[in-house]
C-alpha cells in the first residue's frame, strides 16, 4: 500500500502554493486528438510532432458523451488538431446538442472555409502566433505554414462579441525583437474589431523539445526587461504575463495549467508529464477528482524523495448516494412570521418558523448535511414540507472520494 504523508499542515501549505500558480481547468479539459502537427516547434512541451496512437472515431464517440455528462467544457487540441479528420465532426455534434466547444490551434490548416464553420460552430478559439515575419517564424516553428495572422484578422471581423479569442505568445530569444511589433499589429486588429479578447506572454514550459533547445531561453533579466518595455507601451490589448519559468525549479511541485486527454488514454499535466488514469476507465472526472485529492499530492512527496514521477499509480472511486430535497413550488418568500409558499398549481401554503431558511439551505446542500446540523426540529419541518406536497426527496449518485490502488 502506498504511504502517503498524514502531515496536512504541509500538504495544505504545498497545496496553496502550487494553486497559487496554475491550477485553473477544474471545469474544462482539452481533448488531444493526434500528436500530429504541422509545425515542429522548438520549444513543443510534447515534442510534437510525433507518431503513435490517435483519437479514433469510436474513442470519440465513447468520450464525447462522457464529457457531456461530467458537464465539463472542452477545447480540441493536438498536436494540431485540424490535422484529424474529425475535427469538424465533434465540433458540429458539441454545438448540435447545445454544448459549443473551444480549438487550441496553430491554424496553419485553417481555410476561408472554416474561418465561417468555427465562427458558427465553436465557443472560443486559441490561436498560436509567435512571430510577425516569416524568418522569426520559421526560426521558433520550423514551418513555413504560417497564417496566424491572417486568420486572427479574419475571424475577429466574422465573430460576434461572445466567441472567445486568444493568443498565445511564447517568448525565446529569437523572437524578442519581434515582440513589440507584434502587439502593435494585435492591437491594430483589436482596434478594428474588438478581438483578440486575450494575449497571453509567457516563457515555454521546460520540457519536451525545449530541453533540446536551451540556449535559446531568455534569461529572468531579459524577460523582465521586455515585460517593462511591453507596460511601458501603454497596449490597448488584454495582455497576461504568465509567471517566468516556474517549472524551471523542479524543487517546486509541478504544476498543471491544463489538464488534457491524450490519444493513449490518460490524463495529462504539463510540467513533469503525468500521465493520472485512463479515461477509458475512469471518467474525465474522475480523474480530475483523483488528481486534486492526491495527484499533487503524490507527485510533491515523489519530489522529497528526489524521484520524477512519470505516471500516477492507480485508483479507486468512491462514490456515495445523496438524498436531496426538491422543492414543488414556482416561489416562496419570508414573511413577519414564516414563510408563504406558491404551489405549481398556484395554491398557497402557509406555516409558521424557519420554512423559508430551510428551503434556502435544501437548495444547497444534501439533506443528512442539514439534518446533522439542524437536527431534529428541521426533520419535522422537511415532513411537514414533504407531507404538504411542496417538497419531495430525491437521490443522486455523486463521487466524493478516491483510494490509491497499488
Ligand atoms: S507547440 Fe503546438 S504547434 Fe508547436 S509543435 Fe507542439 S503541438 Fe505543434
Amino acid at each position: 500500500m502506498l504511504e502517503l504523508s498524514q502531515d496536512f499542515e504541509e500538504i495544505e501549505r504545498v497545496r496553496e502554493e502550487y494553486e497559487k500558480y496554475r491550477i485553473r481547468s477544474k471545469g474544462g479539459v482539452n481533448l488531444s486528438l493526434t500528436h500530429r502537427c504541422t509545425w515542429r516547434c522548438v520549444f513543443c512541451y510534447k515534442g510534437c510532432p510525433r507518431s503513435g496512437p490517435e483519437m479514433t472515431a469510436d474513442d470519440l464517440r465513447s468520450l464525447a458523451p462522457k464529457l457531456f455528462d461530467d458537464n465539463l467544457s472542452f477545447s480540441l487540441t493536438g498536436g494540431e488538431p485540424t490535422l484529424h479528420e474529425a475535427w469538424r465532426s465533434i465540433a458540429a455534434y458539441a454545438a448540435g446538442r447545445g454544448r459549443k466547444i473551444g480549438m487550441i490551434t496553430n491554424a496553419s490548416r485553417i481555410s476561408d472555409e472554416d474561418i465561417d464553420f468555427i465562427a458558427k460552430t465553436l465557443l472560443s478559439i486559441k490561436l498560436s502566433i509567435h512571430a510577425l515575419t516569416p524568418q522569426t517564424a520559421y526560426e521558433m516553428t520550423k514551418s513555413k505554414e504560417q497564417r496566424g495572422l491572417e486568420v486572427l484578422r479574419k475571424l475577429s471581423q466574422k465573430v460576434d462579441g461572445c466567441f472567445k479569442i486568444s493568443v498565445t505568445t511564447l517568448i525565446l530569444r529569437p523572437n524578442m525583437p519581434e515582440i513589440i511589433p507584434l502587439l502593435e499589429e494585435f492591437e491594430r486588429i483589436h482596434d478594428e474589431t474588438g478581438k483578440p479578447d486575450r494575449i497571453g506572454l509567457s516563457v515555454p514550459y521546460l520540457t519536451g523539445s525545449m530541453l533540446q533547445n536551451l540556449d535559446l531561453y531568455p534569461s529572468p533579466e531579459e524577460w523582465e526587461n521586455l515585460k517593462r518595455e511591453i507596460e511601458s507601451q501603454g497596449f490597448n490589448l488584454n495582455i497576461d504575463f504568465e509567471k517566468y519559468g516556474v517549472n524551471y525549479n523542479r524543487a517546486l511541485p509541478p504544476f498543471s495549467s491544463c489538464f488534457e486527454l491524450e490519444p493513449d488514454g490518460y490524463g495529462y499535466f504539463e510540467g513533469l508529464n503525468i500521465k493520472v488514469g485512463s479515461w477509458r476507465k475512469h471518467s474525465p472526472k474522475e480523474l480530475l477528482l483523483f488528481w486534486y485529492r492526491k495527484g499533487y499530492q503524490i507527485v510533491y512527496e515523489a519530489l522529497k524523495r528526489g524521484e520524477i514521477l512519470r505516471e500516477l499509480p492507480d485508483f479507486k472511486v468512491k462514490k456515495r448516494v445523496q438524498r436531496w430535497l426538491r422543492v414543488k413550488a414556482k416561489d416562496y418568500f419570508e414573511t413577519e412570521s414564516g414563510c408563504v409558499v406558491v404551489l405549481e398549481d398556484g395554491r398557497l401554503f402557509e406555516f409558521e418558523g424557519r420554512g423559508y431558511f430551510a428551503l434556502m439551505l435544501a437548495q444547497l446542500y444534501p439533506l443528512e448535511k442539514l439534518q446533522d446540523a439542524y437536527g431534529e426540529s428541521f426533520r419535522t419541518l422537511i415532513d411537514q414540507l414533504i407531507g404538504g406536497g411542496i417538497a419531495e426527496i430525491y437521490e443522486v449518485e455523486t463521487l466524493f472520494d478516491v483510494e490509491v490502488v497499488d
